[in-house]
């Protein structure tokens, strides 16, 4: 089972990226995880110098981690470019497309505060504190991550849709593209994958 993950910001891809690879027991593997631990000096060279790794370098990164799963994957962050995506044809996965609404992703993030200390995070209206302002877990401060910001947000919904819409069209059209409506709880959300895998 192959599974390549897209949606915006604040859609829940992450949290189901996690189910998915427990239900399936399936590695969850995200571009962030794979230049960490890459052992290539260059590499490091390039994340330590805070510059980017170019498509090209990036599609090498992947293949390679790829080929060594032989059970499948669940793609995180990756393909972000339809040369990317021609590069990992030859592995039929299943696309997740995550759809949410906008203003549902602004509500959602920028309700959200996170502990100085700990980082647990919190919802203003679905998980919030019993004390305005201090984590439960560890009574430190919470705050609003600079991420989480309207006018940020605003931005990264905006570089999300016009790097996204591509490759929605590209997995349309190839007929693997799945369309999971991500506006439900996390739980809500999970089952109507299943659903959609017939489980
Ligand atoms: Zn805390």
């Amino acid at each position: 089972m192959n599974i390549i993950l897209l949606g915006a910001p604040g859609s829940g891809k992450g949290t189901q990226a996690e189910k998915l690879a427990k239900y399936f027991d399936i590695p969850h593997i995200s571009t962030g995880d794979i230049l960490r631990n890459s052992t290539d000096p260059r590499i490091q060279n390039i994340l330590s110098e805070g510059k980017f790794v170019s498509d090209d370098e990036m599609i090498e990164l992947v293949k390679k981690r790829l080929a060594k799963e032989k059970n499948g994957f669940i793609l995180d962050g990756f393909p972000r470019t339809i040369a990317q995506a021609d590069a990992i044809k030859s592995y039929p996965s299943k696309v997740l497309y995550f759809k949410i609404d906008d203003e549902l992703v602004k509500n959602r993030l920028s309700l959200r505060r996170t502990c100085n200390s700990c980082k647990a995070i919190y919802h203003l209206e679905n998980k919030p504190p019993l004390h305005e302002s201090k984590c439960d877990l560890c009574g430190g401060i919470l705050t609003q991550r600079q991420d989480d910001k309207d006018v940020v947000i605003a931005e990264r919904l905006r570089i999300y849709h016009e790097k996204t819409a591509p490759l929605i069209a590209y997995y349309a059209k190839e007929g693997s593209l799945v369309e999971i409506p991500s506006d439900g709880t996390p739980e809500e959300t999970f089952k109507k994958i299943l659903a959609r895998f017939g489980l």
